[in-house]
């Protein structure tokens, strides 16, 4: 995880919380205002009530000079949570007061006049209210605190409701989803991906994303398959041209035998074989007669198919994959035969030099005649390459002196 993450849910939480703590600050001072105004409304209203339900009373006891009747109802008055003081001024020049007269300068003040009991637009004095202010803010303090804590306890619950859905839907998932992101590998494409939900009546943002993680590695999958079958096509492709490079190396392109390279790469081994099993190894050195006579008289094309035709008449009395053949220049052959010896090869290349004096038909119809000289060496066990095949050349010389068509062993 990175080093400067906060998860969404946190960050959501965070400021769903500070939303509604500024949402409860911006309330409450509404309310606070509302509050003011109607608490003073009240506290004028119970003032008025206060002084007109005493004023009767106070005229009569200032008209029968009564001063302590005046006093306790002063008392009285001054003693209620609103009324900071109270002075009553008599026409006469006295005065009466209750409370805390200091009051008087910052507080707001009601004035009442107190008429002759029975005559009421006569004045006898005056009675003045000084409201206490602080009964006001009291109040309101009060009944914000009580609602501010209610907001408060609405907001933690609200936001642990918030942050116990944002953990259970959204944030777990997420981190599911993202693990699981985290340990895909093209070995692991096709796991699917399972998140750990309840029941649920519809589908969410959150079923979206992991459907899309499902179509993705299908895809996935499915071009890593297709990949596949190319890389084995290509595979074989390059497998069959391998293929056919080698032969081009090893065989000769006319005749489809093996070439001097394959020979040189061969033969010794074959040798090696013969040595170490005591068995006989023949070589047979086979040249067409008079074969320029032949491309002089039928053409080149001609000739070449009389090459192909020898050659594959030389291979068809051999035993397969055991003897070879192989085209050692122009129209001179090689046959090797392995585990023969004499008089079995003499034999053999009897058999050969009858194959190929055996008349041959042409593509064009024309019936040909050809013949062969060969020569028959049998491999004495030390003898080198080089001079078995000499031995073998002179041999063929020798058919070749002797009048052609005819085998020298
Ligand atoms: P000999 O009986 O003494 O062997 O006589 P020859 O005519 O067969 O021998 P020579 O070596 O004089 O001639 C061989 C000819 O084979 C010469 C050459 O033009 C021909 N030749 C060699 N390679 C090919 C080939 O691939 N295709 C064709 N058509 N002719 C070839
Ligand atoms: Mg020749
Ligand atoms: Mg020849």
């Amino acid at each position: 995880m990175p080093r400067n993450f906060r998860s969404l849910a946190h960050a959501l939480i965070r400021r769903i919380g500070l939303l509604a703590l500024g949402c409860a600050l911006l309330f409450s001072a509404l309310q606070g205002i509302w509050q003011y105004r109607s608490v003073q409304q009240q506290l004028q209203d119970s003032i008025q009530q206060l002084a007109s339900s005493n004023i009767p009373l106070l005229s009569v006891a200032l008209w029968d000079i009564e001063p302590e009747a005046a006093r306790r109802q002063l008392h009285a008055i001054a003693s209620r949570p609103g009324v900071a003081f109270v002075r009553v001024n008599v026409v006469t020049g006295q005065m009466f007061e209750a409370g805390d007269s200091t009051s008087l300068y910052n507080n707001p003040v009601q004035r009442f006049v107190i008429p002759v009991p029975g005559e009421q637009g006569r004045p006898l004095g005056e009675l003045l209210v000084v409201q206490r202010e602080a009964y006001i803010y009291q109040q309101v303090a009060s009944s914000l605190a009580g609602m501010l804590l209610g907001y408060l306890l609405l907001t933690v619950l609200i936001c642990g409701m918030v942050a116990y859905v944002l953990r259970r839907d959204l944030e777990r998932p997420m981190r599911e989803i993202a693990a699981f992101a985290g340990q895909l590998t093209p070995q692991s494409l096709t796991d699917p991906l399972r998140l750990q939900r309840g029941w649920r009546e519809a589908h969410d943002e959150i079923d979206l994303v992991a459907g899309g993680f499902v179509t993705l590695q299908n895809a996935l999958t499915e071009h890593i398959d297709s990949l596949d079958q190319q890389v084995e096509e290509r595979t074989q492709q390059l497998e069959n041209a391998l293929g056919e490079i080698r032969a081009l190396l090893t065989h000769d392109a006319l005749t489809g035998c093996y070439n001097r390279a394959f020979l040189a790469e061969r033969l010794p081994q074959e040798m090696t074989r013969a040595q170490r099993s005591g068995q006989p190894l023949t070589l047979v050195f086979c040249d067409i007669d008079h074969f320029k006579r032949i491309n002089d008289e039928y053409g080149h094309l001609i000739g070449d198919e009389v090459l192909c035709a020898a050659a594959g008449r030389l291979r068809s009395q051999l035993r397969t994959d055991v003897d070879w053949v192989v085209r050692f220049g122009g129209e001179e052959f090689v046959i090797v035969l392995p585990d023969i010896g004499p008089p079995d090869a003499q034999l053999v290349a009897e058999r050969l030099r009858e194959a190929i004096a055996t008349s041959l038909p042409l593509q064009d119809g024309r019936l040909l005649q050809i013949t062969a000289s060969l020569g028959v060496a049998v491999w004495q066990p030390g003898e080198g390459m080089e001079p078995w095949l000499k031995r073998a050349d002179a041999l063929l010389y020798r058919a070749k002196l002797a009048g052609r068509n005819r085998v020298e062993a």
